[in-house]
């Protein structure tokens, strides 16, 4: 059976398929191995599909269809018929190209493109995922996943029980938060459990609404996400700096971002009265930040955006300590979304658990060398020796130039690394320093960078926010223009 899997596995790669690996019960009941464990053509007329498939020794299946990555020049996506990925223009099919690339298979790069790095979209981590696509990959049949419910009996009764069992093993890999005594509400991203909190944290039957405030300068979405439908249980009020001076804390809740979205620098509540916290720990993993104890707040808030850069799954989870809380929050998801899709809770759950079982037999001893991205399986580290090199380089870009300045943040201990790393954020929340450049945001314009204004996180408008959590193309065009703007 090894040999199986040894011969079809090299026949995938030497035909450019990618082949991945799903539980053999996923496979289907009583459906038996495919010609003889080797490849199926086309079933039906028009499918352009080969599909291949073997039992490995682990009893899981590996199934691979035609096409991929390896196209494109490694700029763009190869959509449609999978027939002939190298020549894509071929039965029908065709490439997508990322920003900044053109021609019929990206290999032309427009080097005067605008590079739009106002969202965090985190695209740095595809480059990881390519290299371990078998282990993170899924199959999910036509009849699996159908119903609303995944575990009527747990107080989010809409959290498939592997993901959550996958969450909580991650965090105690990590060391990054308790979870143990705690209840997880999943969510359509961390944004939409950000309002189911709100939701559960805002007293009903008051007569104002309660105060939602953040530390200056705060991730820009807290302030429209929480008004944009004019709710009468809770309104933005603003920087909770001056909501401390000013205010005589009327009933508020705080949000806390750390690190923080956009400067990158840990962070703690900073009113301290009365009111509850709402952590928002999406950057809290060994890739961004020094990880310097298990975070045990009454309710803090993680993403697969940030941590693995499966932004387009959508799926976060709240940890919470309170169960009444836990409720709040699952009737507002119920009430929005009648729960959280399960395909995605799978892929999560499958995700999650690669990233786990790639530190699987390790000593944390093994953890404190240095790596380098190529071929490095393990996530953290990837992404740990990626974002040094970003930050390393964007500093040296930087440097040459003095019209721009960027945070300096001291090291810490990283338990999980086992030695003092620095913050390595996923945004460089830009300064311009020169005096004639007082709107920074105008100056990337002008040499078409589309970077967030300071203004949109409560900061003047001599900051910007600028993505670097990008494809490596984008941010290296970035280096270019940052270090030839004088
Ligand atoms: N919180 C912070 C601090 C973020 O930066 C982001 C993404 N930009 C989110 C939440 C949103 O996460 P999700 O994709 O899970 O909704």
């Amino acid at each position: 059976m090894a040999m199986n899997v040894f011969l079809l596995t090299s026949l995938l790669y030497e035909k450019n398929y990618h082949p991945i690996t799903i539980p053999r019960n996923l496979w289907g009941k009583g459906k038996s191995l495919v010609n003889n464990n080797l490849c199926m053509p086309p079933q039906e007329e028009g499918e352009a599909n080969t599909v291949c498939a073997v039992d490995d020794p682990s009893h899981n299946m590996i199934v691979a269809t035609a096409g991929g990555q390896a196209t494109c020049s490694g700029h763009g996506y190869y959509v449609g018929n999978n027939v002939s990925p190298s020549q894509p223009a071929l039965n029908g099919g065709f490439c997508k190209c990322h920003a900044c690339f053109t021609d019929h298979n990206c290999s032309t790069l427009v080097s005067d493109c605008v590079l739009n790095l106002d969202h965090g979209d985190p695209t740095m981590f595809e480059s990881f995922w390519i290299e371990n696509a078998q282990k993170s990959a899924i199959v999910i049949l036509g009849w699996q996943l159908m119903s609303y419910f995944a575990d009527v009996g747990n107080v989010c009764w809409f959290l498939e029980p592997e993901l959550a069992k996958e969450i909580r093993s991650l965090h105690s890999l990590v060391g990054n938060a308790v979870t143990k005594g705690r209840h997880l509400v999943v969510g359509t991203g961390s944004t939409q459990l950000f309002q189911a909190a709100l939701y559960a944290l805002s007293p009903p039957g008051r007569s104002k609404p309660t105060n939602v405030i953040s530390a200056a300068p705060y991730y820009s979405s807290y302030p429209v996400v929480t008004d944009y439908l004019k709710s009468e249980i809770y309104r933005w009020a603003g920087d909770a700096w001056m909501y401390k001076q000013t205010s005589n804390e009327d009933y508020y809740i705080e949000l806390v971002t750390s690190p923080n979205n956009p400067d990158g620098f840990t962070r703690e509540a900073v009113v301290n009265g009365s009111g509850p916290v709402i952590y928002d720990l999406a950057y809290y993993w060994p890739h961004y930040t020094p990880i310097t104890a298990p975070a045990d707040q009454d309710l803090m808030l993680f993403t697969v955006s940030k941590s693995t850069g499966h932004a387009g799954s959508r799926i976060g989870w709240a940890i919470v300590k309170d169960l009444e809380v836990a409720k709040k929050m699952t009737k507002y998801i119920e009430l929005n979304t009648i729960g959280v899709s399960k395909d995605s809770q799978l892929r999560a759950t499958r995700i999650l658990h690669s990233v786990s079982s790639s530190y699987a037999g390790e000593s944390i001893f093994d953890r404190q060398g240095d790596s380098s991205t190529g071929q490095e399986h393990r996530v953290f580290h990837h992404g740990s020796a990626l974002m040094s090199e970003r930050w390393n380089s964007l500093r040296d870009a930087v440097s040459l130039n003095r019209r721009f300045t960027l945070p300096v943040f001291e090291p810490g201990f990283c338990t999980f690394f086992r030695r003092h790393t620095t913050p390595r954020p996923a945004f460089a929340w830009l300064k311009c320093e020169g005096k004639e450049d007082e709107d920074c945001e105008k100056l990337l314009k002008s040499n078409r960078i589309i970077s967030r204004s300071g203004r949109h996180f409560g900061a003047p408008q001599t900051y910007v926010r600028l993505s670097i959590i990008d494809r490596n193309q984008t941010f290296n065009l970035l280096l270019d223009r940052l270090s030839t703007i004088h």
